[in-house]
């Protein structure tokens, strides 16, 4: 490209140079901050350094969007209530291929890199997975050029940031802009009002809806840097325009959700993240929320089209909406409310043009999970809406009537609106009907989600329902995260892998190689030791480099079971008390993730996980071979250093009930093994690493299915199986919280009477299987052998490769050629 703009320091100049982004740097410090370099504070260091990148990265994303309206090409836009985007700055060095280069500008100025990187928030617009997800793929939209962008909220207040009190968690507000935010652009022409509440009448045909309340949404850009393409693309946060102020005292207070919804008056609209993960909130405020974001980015689409086209008539060979889960699915009938009641075309149009536009990625199979709304609570919010659900719903059920059956009870099932004493809307359900495609994450999750949770459509509609596997990208999991690993690949297979991760596919011609067998250990000691360095400075907990480290790190939640990790921690703990003399391998359990802050049985989780890690932790007995640390605050950032230190991933989610999981790719990337359950994507890990890399236990769906179907007996496990019972006894009599004996009474009771997640079905086997992996351990060759198979197969797993499928599969869009 062209440097057609003065900046000091861009694409293609000669002057490229150390010294010329110095200047850059220093330029951006006076000019924009208005500081010295003499007064410059570390942070201050930072934001002039990110001025200057993004101008750097702006030039390709002005270029991008101007070739992309040239080209008049097919766009897809991601809606999704959360992008847990990470930090921002090392990954646009890396994406720019500056970062030495910025490296030695400020060592010039006598700043450090890596301490200013550390300076950055970590914004947290997301939960989990689901939100991590819509990052990797921004990413990968934007490495690959594919035409389109992303639409969110910029919540005022992320994720809470999460304190461990005595063991307990306390949720703090995560006030993420207090620090400025230097990545964005604010865009003051682009807003838009979007309304709510008032009622409907007819006239004649025409429907109108006198809303009640209008609030303006403003849009805030982020360019998402693709990598080494001098390409870039948008990611459009809308803000709530609006200036009241939020709760802090009731938040400080603990009292998460009374802070929240205060003021539920409008200007709330994007104060604050729902902290809530795989359940849903169901409150007013939500459904405010997700109408709109709704609302804002399809206006906003619909304009931009406009412009470019003149006419919608062509909406949907040019439009690709995609909904990240049920949240954005008010999508469906708010193109509906604009094509019928703002432009005109008629009620069986609007639909047509809909169900092309649309598509719907579900992210789950658990009932409790599957988004619904009281009819009742729409109607004060939206009637225009509510009205146009029932008219798709009466069509709906027509067309199920004439084409597949008249069995009332298949009716009452799929109707959209679930009858009982309450009316609800069942959001899966919408968006199902009005999309063309429908993908589960994962090959398992996507079977099941055919058989179980959709069976009854996908009678209707075979044809809509596929997969798309999840992935990571390489660039933050791989050259962010773990840079030695990163030197060494460059080493073997060039630098190619970041964008083309099947380039791994070459590093195995190298697996023999004693170099390379050497080298992979002292990486993962690296970062061991890294971690440890991190662990002992933030909890003063002493860690040792040499012992496994057995990984798990995700939200809190009783289907991933962290409760079957602690419960083999103690059963562990008791054996080597037991058996002192016993050559043990030296064992680091790792454990981080927040809880919902209204679910009191992961609260009660994370308590007991820091219980256990103090007395373990204290005990002299063991001579250091077993320790336990909870690390508060699970994040992106925290993830990068934590993910590449692990020996061990531990995945054991209830085989059913994980739709996919990413963590477990990004582990695996980094050379741990998994020790897993047959759910989600560990299938496919297992079939892409080989059973001798991997260690799979516990029962398989359809043995989870048995077992609920004739009666699961929680109590019985207990019972006969010793280890266990002893386990749960020292629990339950306070062997971990002496000041406090009872403490975990309602968790054990439950465990033993209906363990709906199953733990003590697969603890036999869990135990057994942690022995398998002590042994693996102890013969090192074996064990980085296994590590090397994870590494050099799991390029399947980029989400260049998922973006790619979805391009193809569901959205029909080419990448654009860049010029
Ligand atoms: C990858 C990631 C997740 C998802 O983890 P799972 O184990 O797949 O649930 C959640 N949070 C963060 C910060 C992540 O980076």
């Amino acid at each position: 490209m062209v440097n057609t703009l003065n900046t000091p320091f861009s694409y293609n100049r000669p002057e490229n140079t150390t010294d010329s982004l110095k200047k850059a740097i220093v330029y951006k410090l006076i000019f924009l901050i208005g500081r010295s370099p003499e007064e410059a504070s570390q942070r201050d260091w930072l934001n002039a350094t990110l001025y200057a990148v993004r101008d750097l990265v702006t030039e390709g994303w002005i270029s991008t969007a101007r070739q992309a309206r040239k080209d008049e090409t097919r766009r897809v836009y991601y809606l999704s209530m959360e992008f847990l985007m990470g930090r921002t700055l090392s990954n646009a060095l890396i994406s720019e291929g500056v970062y030495n280069l910025a490296k030695e500008a400020l060592s010039e100025l006598n700043v450090d890199l890596e301490d200013v990187l550390e300076k950055e928030v970590d914004p947290g617009l997301g939960n989990g997975g689901l939100g991590r997800l819509a990052a990797c793929f921004m990413d990968s939209i934007a490495t690959l050029a594919i035409p389109g962008m992303g639409y969110g909220i910029r919540y005022e207040y992320g994720m809470f940031q999460q304190h461990i009190e005595d063991g307990r968690q306390v949720e703090k507000p995560d006030a993420w802009l207090e620090k400025g935010s230097p990545w964005e652009f604010i865009r003051p022409s682009k807003r838009f009002n979007i309304h709510f509440g008032g009622h409907i009448y007819f006239e004649g045909k025409k429907c109108i809806w006198e809303n009640a309340e209008e609030i303006t949404a403003l849009a805030y850009d982020q360019m998402i840097p693709g990598y080494n393409n001098e390409s870039a693309t948008t990611l459009r946060l809308w803000s709530a325009n609006a200036g009241e102020t939020f709760n802090l005292a009731s938040f400080n207070r603990g009292d998460y959700f009374h802070a929240i919804e205060e003021k539920s008056s409008i200007e709330n609209v994007s104060r604050v993240l729902y902290p809530d993960d795989s359940t849903t909130a169901g409150r007013e405020l939500r459904l405010r929320q997700e109408y709109f974001l709704v609302s804002a980015s399809l206006q906003d689409i619909i304009k931009r089209h406009k412009r470019t086209h003149e006419t919608l008539d062509n909406l949907a060979d040019k439009v690709a909406i995609h909904l990240n889960d049920t949240h954005p699915a008010l999508a469906i009938p708010e193109l509906m409310y604009i094509l019928i009641d703002q432009e005109g075309y008629s009620w069986q149009k609007a639909w047509d043009m809909c169900r092309q536009v649309f598509s719907y990625t579900c992210h789950t199979l658990m009932s409790e999970a599957l988004e619904t709304w009281l009819v009742e609570m729409m109607a004060k919010i939206l009637p225009r809406h509510l009205q146009i659900i029932f008219e798709i719903n009466d069509y709906f059920l027509e067309y199920v009537r004439t084409y597949v059956t008249t069995d009332n009870d298949f009716i009452r099932r799929v109707s959209l609106i679930e009858e009982g004493d309450t009316r609800k809307v069942r959001m899966g359900w919408l968006s199902v009907v009005g999309s063309h495609k429908v993908n589960g994450v994962a090959a398992i999750h996507s079977d099941l989600m055919v058989s179980s949770t959709f069976a009854d459509f996908a009678r209707i509609y075979p044809e809509r329902f596929t997969n798309v596997t999840n992935g990571i990208t390489p660039r933050r999991w791989i050259a962010v995260a773990n840079p030695d690993l990163s030197a060494l690949f460059d080493k073997y297979i060039g630098t190619e892998w970041r964008k083309d991760l099947a380039q791994l596919e070459n590093l195995k011609a190298h697996i023999q190689d004693p170099e390379l067998k050497k080298a992979i250990p002292e990486i993962k000691r690296k970062n061991k030791q890294r971690l440890a360095n991190y662990v002992k400075q933030e909890l003063g907990i002493e860690l040792d480099p040499n012992a496994l480290f057995d990984v798990q790190v995700k939200r809190i939640h009783e289907y991933k079971r962290q409760i079957l990790n602690v419960l083999h921690i103690v059963a562990r703990y008791n054996e080597m008390l037991a058996n002192p003399e016993k050559d043990w391998t030296p064992r680091v359990f790792i454990l981080a993730g927040k809880a919902a802050s209204a679910y009191t049985a992961a609260k009660q989780t994370i308590n007991l996980i820091n219980d256990v890690a103090n007395i373990i932790n204290n005990d002299g007995r063991l001579q250091g071979r077993l320790k336990v640390v909870f690390i508060p605050n699970y994040s992106v950032s925290l993830a990068q250093i934590i993910i590449p230190a692990a020996d061990i991933s531990e995945q054991i989610s209830l085989a059913g009930t994980e739709a996919s999981g990413t963590s477990n790719m990004k582990f695996a990337l980094n050379g741990a093994l998994t020790l897993g359950t047959l759910d989600g994507a560990n299938v496919e890990i297992l079939d892409n690493v080989g059973q001798d890399n991997i260690f799979i236990f516990g029962n398989t769906v359809e043995q989870v299915e048995e077992l609920r179907r004739n009666g699961y007996h929680p109590f019985d496990i207990y019972q006969s199986d010793a280890q266990l019972r002893e386990v749960i006894d020292q629990i339950n009599s306070g062997r971990f919280s002496p000041k406090e004996p009872t403490r975990y009474h309602d968790l054990l009771n439950s465990l033993r009477s209906y363990d709906y997640y199953q733990s003590f079905a697969d603890f036999r086997s869990y135990v057994e299987m942690q022995k398998v992996v002590d042994e693996k351990y102890k013969n090192q060759d074996a064990w980085v052998e296994s590590a090397l198979q994870n590494i050099v197969n799991m390029s399947f797993f980029s989400s260049d490769r998922t973006i790619l499928e979805y391009a193809e599969k569901i959205w029909k869009i080419e990448p654009l050629k860049l010029a």
